[in-house]
């Protein structure tokens, strides 16, 4: 039986060691003595872990002035030389230790290196999937990494990963990827190490002549690095090739040369490795006393070492040769010996090809019981792995439909989410878009009315200021009492309505309308002495007088500068010297104060009914030009009196023309008929 596969992981260095010949990768690779030692301790690692350890332990005091990935690289080859040791327990919390450290500080080399090495411990304890898993996830990480050693080997992981998965398409893209980028470096050492690892790909996958070719070339690069550790791995690849291609004196040969080379270097391992496979190659060349010498002395070399599974396979070669030898009973002990471990520790699938190994053995020792025996052990054995197999590809296979099952469920909720976050989204815009709608139509409508009221206010004022206007245009503006111009107007309609047939005085005929001129008496002199602002008051003073002493429905207008003109509407034909009596003496009882001297004043008044003559045509403006005669003589004869036109005797135009220019001498000539009314005494004198 040939040497235990000390798996692929096993062929693996480190590029750190040559570090110092080469062109330095990355800055990390020039990097500190520190980095130099653990590259150094790591190829020690590789041929004698046990002497690895120590150096570790020493170089711990350093740690703490160590760079986080110097950290966690310390801390992934110790998980490295632990699982060399085969101390599988204490590897991995080493390994998870440099993981959380390269978590921690987001170093993604430290995260893929801390990977690898936890991938090579679970790979030594037999968990092919998730070591595989794990480096490929280093892969993804290192194909990005700066560092050309961690680069290389990522993908060389992977390869053999994808190789022991079966998937040699892939094992083949990455291993010769691996060895392109090797060449292009010029590095010896990563092309030994990727042409070592495609030469047992192409074993693997029967292409014996290639595997040969690779390690041609990989010889050629060791050459130039003076490593008897590194020639003793391809030593040790180029023995499985040739055995597996049935060259077993170039198997023999080479591995001599392997063992040298191992007890050149004291690489304790390998020797115990050449060693047993130097007893396998020699059965098979049917060499047994040479096979049971070397198995022999592979044995005590693996009892110092303590290593078990060494022991086991020596064991079992150790047997062999004896039942070739035909020493059937210490064979068979030896044998069930070696086994016993490989049953112990649950290396089934090897104990089922050594079970098969054995029972050709005893065949060929002519035991044909013992074969038998040994056959249907191997049966019993084969159909609990393919159980074991088929549980196992079962449970895989569920554990994959449920985990896609899960992926999918997440998928659909995801989706679901997306088109539930895309409603709401929806909704909300919705929204916005209607508040901003009734924003905007309150907005609008607010403007609207406040231009509504605007406009309102402003054809209020407009209206309040036509009034106003038309108030003003009608009122003489120091009394408030109504203008010529208003009057005018007034009697124009009234005439309008007297010539409808409506007449005047529409109560009867004792009730007519009257017209009453007033003038105030020596007024020129209340301007002179008091100032023209006496005056004026004394004009108001007189106004609001005629409106208390006249009715609400006369119609009182300033006439002139100090004549006030009163049209009466409707009064008793017999009532016109009253109406002139109570002006002549009210007007003069009211006094105003200006500036601490009473001021009052006497008027003399002229007045007839309106119209004069009953049927009579004759013009209001001709009646006011005969009042205003009548006035003139009120005048005359003192001032402080009325004079009313009583009737005219003859209405034709020349009797009139003599009553409007003189109307003194019309009265004596009988043509009018005056009423004189006297007022009291008189308030007021004229200086001159
Ligand atoms: P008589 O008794 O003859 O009527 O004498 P009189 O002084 O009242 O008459 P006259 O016509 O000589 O003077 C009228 C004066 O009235 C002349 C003018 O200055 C004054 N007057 C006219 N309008 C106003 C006015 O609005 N305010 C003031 N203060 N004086 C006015
Ligand atoms: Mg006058
Ligand atoms: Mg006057």
């Amino acid at each position: 039986m040939r040497a235990p596969l000390l798996s692929l992981l096993l062929a693996w260095g480190s590029a750190f060691a040559a570090a110092p010949a080469q062109v330095p990768a990355t800055a990390a690779a020039v990097a500190s003595p520190l980095h130099k030692q653990l590259g150094e301790i790591q190829e020690i690692t590789r041929i004698n872990p046990q002497r690895a350890l120590p150096m570790l332990d020493k170089l711990a005091a350093e740690l703490p002035t160590a760079t986080t990935g110097e950290r966690a690289n310390f801390l992934s080859l110790s998980c490295i030389a632990q699982y060399r040791l085969g101390h599988n327990e204490r590897a991995l919390p080493l390994c998870e230790e440099a993981l959380a450290l390269g978590r921690r500080h987001n170093d993604e080399d430290a995260i893929a290196r801390a990977l690898l090495a936890k991938a090579y411990a679970l790979f030594a304890m037999n968990e092919m999937a998730q070591s595989h898993q794990l480096v490929w996830e280093a892969e993804k990480l290192a194909l990005d990494s700066q560092d050309r050693e961690l680069r290389i080997r990522a993908m060389v992981s992977s390869g053999e990963s994808y190789a022991e998965d079966g998937n040699f398409p892939s094992a083949l893209n990455r291993i010769q990827a691996a060895v392109t980028q090797a060449r292009q470096s010029g590095d010896p050492l990563s092309i030994v190490i990727t042409l070592n690892s495609l030469a047992y790909l192409y074993n693997q996958m029967r292409e014996h002549g290639k595997a040969f070719d690779a390690l041609d070339e990989a010889y050629r690069a060791a050459r130039t690095l003076d490593s008897p550790a590194r020639l003793a791995t391809l030593k040790n690849t180029e023995y499985g090739v040739a055995m597996d291609s049935g060259q077993l004196q170039r198997g023999l040969k080479v591995m001599r040369e392997e063992l040298a080379l191992a007890r050149q270097i004291g690489a304790d391992p390998m020797i115990g490795t050449a060693l047993v496979n130097l007893s396998d190659c020699h059965l098979k060349l049917r060499n047994h006393h040479a096979a049971l010498s070397y198995a022999q002395q592979a044995l005590e070399h693996a009892r110092k070492r303590k290593d078990e599974q060494l022991i086991a396979v020596a064991r079992l070669n150790i047997g062999q040769a004896y039942l070739a030898m035909g020493r059937l009973t210490e064979g068979k002990k030896s044998i069930e010996e070696g086994m016993a471990w490989y049953e112990k520790s649950g290396h089934k699938p090897d104990l089922q090809m050594m079970l098969t190994e054995y029972g050709d053995a005893l065949e060929r020792a002519g035991d044909y019981a013992g074969a038998v025996g040994a056959y249907h052990r191997e049966r019993a054995l084969s159909n609990e792995l393919f159980e074991k197999r088929r549980q196992k590809a079962m449970l895989e296979l569920q554990e994959k439909y449920e985990a896609d099952k899960r992926q999918r469920q997440i998928e659909l909720l995801r989706q679901e989410n997306q088109v539930k976050s895309t409603e709401i989204d929806n909704r909300r815009l919705q929204q916005r878009v209607w508040w901003l709608l009734a924003t905007v139509f309150a907005l609008a409508s607010a403007i609207v009315f406040m231009l509504y009221r605007k406009v309102r206010q402003a054809n209020a004022q407009l209206e309040e200021k036509n009034q106003e206007l038309k108030q003003q245009s009608a009122r003489d503006p120091l009394t408030g009492l109504y203008n010529r111009r208003h009057f005018q107007e007034y009697m124009r309609g009234h005439q309008d309505t007297e010539r409808r047939g409506a007449g005047l005085n529409p109560q009867g005929d004792d009730m007519v309308s009257a017209l009453f001129l007033l003038d105030v008496d020596h007024f020129k002199h209340i301007n002179d002495t008091y100032g023209h602002g006496a005056g004026d008051a004394v004009l108001r003073e007189i106004a609001s007088g005629l409106r208390e002493i006249l009715r609400e429905t006369d119609m009182i207008v300033r006439w002139g500068g100090e004549e006030f003109l009163a049209f009466l509407p409707a009064v008793p034909r017999g009532g016109l010297d009253e109406v002139a009596l109570r002006l002549l003496s009210d007007i003069p009882a009211r006094t105003i104060d200006y500036q601490g001297t009473q001021l009052s004043v006497n008027v003399s008044i002229g007045f007839a009914p309106f119209p004069l003559t009953r049927g009579a045509a004759l013009s209001w403006e001709r009646a006011v030009n005969i009042v205003d005669m009548a006035l003139y003589l009120a005048k005359g004869h003192g001032r402080n009196r009325a004079y009313g036109v009583r009737g005219l005797k003859r209405l034709d135009p020349a009797a009139l023309l003599e009553v409007e220019q003189d109307i003194e001498r019309a009265r004596r000539a009988g043509l009018v008929d005056l009423s004189v009314v006297q007022g009291g005494m008189p308030v007021l004198r004229a200086m001159s």
